[in-house]
Order: C-alpha cells, then sequence, then structure tokens
C-alpha cells in the first residue's frame, strides 16, 4: 500500500524565503534533524519560521509531511545558491535522531520506504539517493553516520525499490549530464595545476592550490562553504581533500580526497 504523504505546504507568500526556485529534480538527499520533534513539529517549525532553511519532507515514526512541492528547491544541503544539492535534489529529514532509540528506527524505516516510492514515482534507481554529508562535507545524516550505517541504509531502499517493482539497474549516471548543463555558465578558464596533491604532500601550499581550490568552488564544491573566501586559502588541507573527496564521490570517482590527474581531467571537462 503506497505511504500517504500528508501535505502541509508552507504558504506562497513564503516561496522567496523557503523555496524561490522551480527545480526539476535529479537527487534524493537524506538527512537527521538532530533534535527530538516530530514531524509535524518539524514542519509547522521550518514553515513559519524566518530564515530560509527548507527541506521538502520530515518523516517520523508515524507519517511523512511534506512542507516545500517537489517541483521547488528548498535550502538544505549547504553548498550554496546555485549547488545542485539546493537547487536539484528533494529533501528528506528523518526525525528523533538526537536520541534515538525505537521511535528514531520506526521513522528511519518509514524513510527508507517512502524514498524507494519516491524513486519508483520517478523511474530512477537508488543511485540517486545522496547523504547529506556528499554535498558539502556536513555531518549528516549524523546518526546513521556515527553508526556506520550508510551502505545498510542504502541496500534496504534498493531493496524496496525491488519490492516495488522499480528500477534496479544503474541509471544514467548524471555525470553526462551535468557536464551539458555547467558547461555554459564557465567562460572563466582554469589553469589546473598537474601532480598529486594531498594533505601533508609536499606541494600542499601556494598557488597551484588555489587554483584547485577555486575550481572546486565554481563547481560548487567549496573547500569551507561559509567561512572567509569559502576556505580558498591556498592550504590543501584536510577541508579542501574533503572538497575533493565529495567531487570524486559525485563524479563516479575513486573518493581518496587526492587531486591527481583523472581528478584534474574531470574538474577540467566540467569546466570547459
Ligand atoms: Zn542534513
Amino acid at each position: 500500500m503506497p505511504i500517504k504523504v500528508v501535505k502541509n505546504l508552507v504558504s506562497k507568500s513564503k516561496y522567496g524565503l523557503k523555496c524561490p526556485n522551480p527545480m526539476k529534480a535529479e537527487y534524493i538527499t537524506i538527512h537527521n534533524t538532530a533534535n527530538d520533534a516530530s514531524a509535524a513539529n518539524e514542519i509547522s517549525y521550518m514553515k513559519n519560521n524566518s530564515n530560509s532553511t527548507s527541506f521538502h519532507f520530515a518523516v517520523d515514526d508515524k507519517q511523512v509531511i511534506q512542507g516545500i512541492p517537489t517541483n521547488r528547491n528548498a535550502w538544505h544541503t549547504g553548498d550554496g545558491t546555485n549547488g545542485p544539492g539546493n537547487r536539484k535534489s528533494i529533501g528528506v529529514e528523518i526525525c528523533y535522531s538526537e536520541s534515538g532509540g525505537s521511535r528514531y528506527k520506526a521513522a528511519e524505516k518509514l524513510a527508507i520506504k517512502f524514498v524507494a516510492q519516491l524513486l519508483k514515482e520517478r523511474g530512477w534507481s537508488a543511485d540517486r539517493v545522496r547523504k547529506h554529508q556528499d554535498w558539502n562535507g556536513k555531518y549528516c545524516p549524523h546518526r546513521i553516520l556515527s553508526e556506520g550505517r550508510w551502505n545498510q541504509v542504502k541496500a534496504a531502499i534498493e531493496k524496496e525499490l525491488k519490492a516495488l517493482g522499480g528500477k534496479t539497474s544503474k541509471s544514467k549516471t548524471s555525470a553526462a549530464k551535468e557536464k551539458t548543463t555547467n558547461s555554459s555558465n564557465k567562460k572563466t578558464s582554469y589553469a589546473l595545476p598537474s601532480g598529486i596533491f594531498k594533505v601533508k604532500s609536499p606541494m600542499m601550499r601556494g598557488e597551484k592550490v588555489t587554483q584547485i581550490q577555486k575550481a572546486l568552488a565554481a563547481l560548487y564544491f567549496y573547500p569551507d562553504k561559509g567561512s572567509k573566501n569559502n576556505g580558498i586559502d591556498g592550504v590543501y588541507g584536510p577541508k579542501t581533500a574533503d572538497a575533493i573527496r565529495r567531487f570524486q564521490l559525485m563524479h563516479g570517482l575513486s573518493a581518496d580526497g587526492i587531486y591527481g590527474s583523472k581528478t584534474k581531467e574531470r574538474i577540467e571537462a566540467l569546466l570547459r
């Protein structure tokens, strides 16, 4: 039986704050709320406050509540105004993650079923599912991550999707599509250095690192979003390595946080 979604949508007068842009979603992003509020409270708080933070669905142990239409963007992934997390993904918050326990477990179970249902409706396979961390490095969904269960959650979604008769083969990777969408608005040229860059390598400081960081930022994989100059500081430290790792993860490369020829080529292709 399909999961019923209770709608409690943000008022149109708040679209400018909460969901200003039309969206054609390509991903689903999973979050943990990091508090112990019910889905109803989570949505009503989001709807009524005056900050821009927003998300499409909240799921607790009893129900799924929708706060933002899925054809509009929400601000939930911290990757900036034009970041693909914020502009191309549907945000699903799993409630009661602060304390965990049986209520949380039940919420997570319902969320897994619900995400599978969303995938089925769209004809997507489970490779469309992302964790918040993939977009900007934030440690979210914190409980799933700290319990080391992300792969398990993904497998459970895949299993549910299969049970619904959904698509199990890998859907066409979005990398090819991103290439076309990104290429038009990137006229600046980025001179990317050759060689291997990693944390503690002898080349970890200087203009070459800055070049890598600027290119990452142009693709919305900021080394440190929100800090001074978005973390573009010419130092190949853990935050830059993490931005590289996130980039690699989203583009089908081995996610080791090390900048080498393959990563260079892929960044160049996207910025061309
Ligand atoms: Zn999150």
